[in-house]
């Protein structure tokens, strides 16, 4: 059994200072598969010396020369695809076809930050219009330094992607902590720093948890910035912890985002978009799209197709290409989504599918896929982030109050719009309080476009030109024209 108890520092695997250790498991076979390293503050020292050490000469190389990396990981993750598929699909219990999803949107974040750091170079220095008559401006965009990313379980190495790739591109060294629930992908990425000659010191990546690892990362003071995805809970300690030192901070927080379906769309058609924003990866995705708001004369036709497609999904062995939907990603997780059902059982919801109407594989931490209607706004269910295959609908009787409730929410991470009319689909997205509206499709994430989240869904953009600007300083260099 694979023992994770060293850390990537230095380009150098060296043992951790942390004693404790954690079990690493299987979430369908409930077998633990590894153990990792707890970590140690200790270890965050040595790191963060060996990053401050590579920052001088990794920033100065030009952006073109920073892209090479850059295709050399996307170049590495390509090369080892199907084993990590499988290695992801494993450590998380998702679906393997969604696995090898989450490994191209990796691959592809990659290509694109090597494209941005090329275009870097041409940025450097532009010159700036001035109304004053006599002066010169030049704007320069230098990395904000020594970076601390921390990474969820939900999407392994693509969260890391994420914050990686733009931090390289931008001229950033940088200390990488996966989550120590699902460790074992992320490995790869100092496989590929050493196969790739990546100098030492500018990718480390320690392993822990939040005791261990987070925590300290998010209050050293020789981190200049940290970028963080993970809970809301968690996300107030790291800004808490970041403000002692002023470290800039990026966050990619929770979601409890609605999906619009209005009386013009086809029901059958909007179930399809529907089951893939909830569904999808047992559920556990920020950016869900698990409030249903449904005109009320097209309801019950979508609840119906919406029952007859939860009927269908095909949960077991994530690993075959025939299940649908693998278990939850640990037993804490599936232990807490429980504890909404037992919510809904108490306040007597409408289930139109829930675990009477399924029987779950012997083995694995599953939870039923599940849909309650006219769910009460004050409900737990409607209101929190759940994490899980638990969809909460409601009816509305015009688009107004469809555009009002959907906003009425302490998050803002993504919504969907489902109409006959694409147009006024675009129309009413342009009320949503969100980052990322997609309209008569659904989880259309590209690495073009911004990801973020308005209200309590976070602070900055991910993703797109905006991802690298959140590892970029602004400088201008002004003085007299000559
Ligand atoms: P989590 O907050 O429990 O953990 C996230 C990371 O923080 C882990 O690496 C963990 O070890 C670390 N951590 C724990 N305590 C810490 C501390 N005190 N200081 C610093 N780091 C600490 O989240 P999770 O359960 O791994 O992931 C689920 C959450 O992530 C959900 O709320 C989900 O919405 C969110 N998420 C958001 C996005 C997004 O893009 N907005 C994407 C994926 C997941």
């Amino acid at each position: 059994m694979p023992c994770l108890d060293q850390q990537f520092i230095n380009n150098q695997w060296v043992n951790s200072q942390g004693q404790r250790r954690l079990a690493v498991t299987d979430p369908f076979r409930e077998s633990v598969i590894a153990e990792v390293t707890a970590g140690d503050p200790a270890d965050v020292d040595v790191a963060v010396a060996a990053a401050r050490l590579a920052l001088p000469a990794w920033r100065r190389l030009s952006g073109t020369r920073r892209a090479d990396y850059l295709d050399g990981f996307a170049n590495g993750l390509t090369k080892r695809r199907e084993a990590l598929i499988r290695l992801s699909s494993t450590n998380n219990g998702k679906a393997i076809a969604e696995a090898a999803i989450d490994l191209d949107d990796a691959i592809a974040c990659f290509r694109y930050y090597a494209g941005q750091a090329r275009a870097l170079d041409a940025r450097q220095g532009e010159s700036i219009t001035l109304e004053m008559k006599g002066v010169v401006a030049r704007c320069y965009h230098d990395p904000v330094g020594v970076v601390g990313l921390i990474t969820p379980w939900n999407f392994p190495l693509v969260t890391s992607a994420w914050k990686l790739a733009p931090a390289l591109a931008a001229g950033c060294t940088v200390i990488l902590k996966p989550s120590e629930v699902t460790p074992l992908p992320e490995q790869v990425l100092a496989d590929i720093a050493l196969d790739i000659g990546l100098p030492a010191g500018v990718l480390n990546l320690l392993h822990g948890d939040g005791q261990g690892i987070g925590a300290p990362i998010s209050r050293h003071p020789g981190i200049d910035k940290v970028s963080f995805t993970g809970s809301n809970r968690v996300g107030e300690a790291v800004m808490r912890a970041a403000s002692d030192t002023t470290k800039g901070i990026s966050l990619e927080l929770g979601g409890k985002s609605p999906i619009l379906v209005m009386e013009d769309a086809d029901p059958q058609q909007a179930a399809d978009w529907v089951m893939a924003g909830i569904y999808f990866n047992s559920g556990q995705i920020c950016s869900a799209t698990s409030r249903l708001i449904v005109h009320e004369t097209i309801a019950d036709a979508l609840y119906a197709a919406l029952a007859e497609r939860i009927d269908a999904i095909r949960l077991g062995d994530p690993l075959s290409p025939t299940t649908d939907m693998g278990p939850l990603t640990s037993a804490h997780q599936r232990d807490g989504v429980q504890r909404y059902l037992d919510i809904a059982a108490a306040e007597q919801l409408a289930a139109v599918r829930d675990a009477r109407h399924r029987e779950l594989p012997k083995q694995g931490y599953f939870l039923a896929p599940t849909l309650y209607r006219d769910v009460p706004v004050t409900s737990r269910l409607w209101r929190e982030e759940i994490f899980g295959p638990v969809l909460c609908g409601r009816s509305v009787a015009s688009e107004e109050e469809a555009i009002e409730l959907a906003n009425d929410s302490d998050f803002g991470l993504v919504a969907t719009v489902i109409s006959g009319d694409s147009e006024r689909a675009q129309r009413i997205g342009r009320e949503m309080q969100a980052g990322s509206i997609w309209f008569n499709s659904e989880q259309l994430v590209l690495s073009e476009t911004g990801w973020g989240g308005f209200k309590r869904s976070g602070i900055g953009r991910e993703l797109g030109p905006w991802g690298l600007a959140a590892y970029l300083e602004v400088k201008h260099i002004i003085g007299p024209a000559t």
